[in-house]
């Protein structure tokens, strides 16, 4: 008689050991280890009738040069924004992950897509589901694609541990996939995590799936962005936008106007970045608040940019430009719950810091679009062309940027705003408040 294998599973990571430690050595969590029963006694079942139905994809080897990227043809979605993230559109056979915090709009977004999608079949499988169900839904229905929510609740009888517990995840997920090359059927699988991504499922799928798609945003504003974090088919630097409203997620095509519309104009503390985010620009508002220390040690508190940014922007500032601000605290947002990476931003984030520091306003039809070096130089940032073209067409007037921008890329732009070239910290305060 042979006794019941099992191993200990980190259910944050994957990792795998074969006895209980309080901290997980691969990614630091601390009690995440669970007991799972490993199985080899039962083989997962293959999905045999559906491969007989549409035939199997033959896998034979091919010359590079015959391989054309382009013509894996692709199921175009009535979502503008998902076709966009996704690159295109789905690719048939791909296998997609929705991951996100629970109650942020996912289960809604796939919903939208189901019930908009025309002249294809969609199985929605939602709630706890086993594997030989939803193998009998498949058969019959024959959907064009098929839609899991979520991988946390499905489970299979070959494998003994409970759903959602790594082992589950992974070889469903893996069942999952043989199903999506096999029939050439698109899969999305959404998965919930928690705020600090530590429950398990996203994050043990992700080296399996073709894309992994990021739905964010914060559950009191209305906007969500969904992000691709890594996708075999197209770029990961898109993203997609939308707004939450009773009736459903709506596509926000022209973001500029959006998160610009509730300005004040005559407050000091904000200014207007131009970022670029995938192929589009955008105008987002940065606000500062800059106000002298209750207690001994200075607050500083950032929302949708990196807090260590902001550290390293004020040592500039205070070193450079002789700025007192270590007996401040420092208060930075971006308006509209946005989160943004790109370093272009920079330059809003130190002008809207300097206005609230001063008390002045900064003009309201001048926006920024700049990365700050450490020793105060402002670089010059891509594709500044296109984001002087956003700022012109929403009706700004001035535009402030690099000295070291190419000039050919900004000639045919100057007609339309006028445009301030600085090279220095302290050139953008004279140009400013001087
Ligand atoms: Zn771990």
């Amino acid at each position: 008689m042979s006794k019941v294998k099992t191993s200990f599973y980190c259910q944050s990571c994957g990792a795998q050991s074969p006895k209980w430690i309080g901290k997980c050595p691969s990614c630091g969590t601390w009690n995440s280890y669970v007991e799972e029963i490993v199985s080899t006694a039962v083989q997962p079942n293959e999905w045999k009738s559906a491969e007989k139905k549409k035939g199997e994809k033959a896998n034979k080897a091919q010359l590079i040069g015959d391989i054309n990227p382009d013509n894996s043809p692709r199921i175009v979605l009535p979502d503008q924004e998902l076709n966009r993230v996704l690159g295109g559109g789905l690719v048939p056979g791909s296998l997609v992950l929705l991951g996100g915090e629970p109650g942020i709009g996912k289960s809604t977004l796939l919903l939208q897509l189901a019930v908009q999608l025309k002249g294809q079949r969609v199985l929605y499988i939602s709630g706890e589901e086993s594997e030989q169900q939803i193998r009998l839904q498949v058969e019959q229905v024959e959907p064009g694609l098929l839609i899991i929510d979520s991988i946390q609740t499905l489970y299979s009888s070959s494998y003994e541990s409970a759903p959602g517990t790594v082992t589950q995840i992974r070889g469903c997920a893996g069942e999952l996939l043989r199903f999506a090359k096999e029939t050439s059927t698109p899969v999305i699988l959404v998965g919930h995590i928690t705020k600090d991504g530590n429950i398990a499922g996203p994050k043990v799928l992700e080296h399996m799936v073709d894309t992994v798609l990021q739905f964010e945003g914060d559950r009191h504003y209305i906007y969500r962005i969904l992000r691709s974090v890594k996708n075999r088919f197209g770029s990961t630097a898109e993203l997609g936008i939308y707004e939450m409203q009773g009736t459903g997620l709506k596509e926000v095509p022209n973001p500029s106007q959006v998160l610009l519309s509730q300005r004040d104009l005559t407050l000091s503390g904000t200014a207007v970045a131009c970022t670029m985010e995938g192929l589009r620009p955008f105008l987002i508002e940065t606000q500062a608040l800059v106000s002298t220390a209750v207690y001994g040690t200075p607050q500083r508190s950032a929302t949708g940019v990196d807090l260590r940014r902001l550290n390293m922007l004020l040592a500039v500032l205070e070193k450079r430009c002789g700025f007192r601000l270590a007996a401040k605290d420092v208060f930075l947002n971006i308006a509209g719950g946005i989160r943004v990476e790109d370093p272009a931003t920079d330059l809003a984030v130190i002008s809207a810091i300097l206005s609230s520091a001063e008390d002045i306003p900064v003009d309201a039809h001048t926006c920024f679009a700049g990365e700050v070096g450490l020793t105060g130089e402002i670089r010059p940032v891509n594709r500044i062309d296109q984001r002087i073209r956003e700022a012109a067409r929403l009706g700004f007037n001035t535009i402030y940027i690099s000295r070291y921008n190419l000039q050919d890329e900004i000639i045919k732009a100057e007609k339309e705003i006028n445009v301030v070239k600085v090279s220095k910290v302290e050139e953008v305060f004279q140009g400013l408040f001087g």
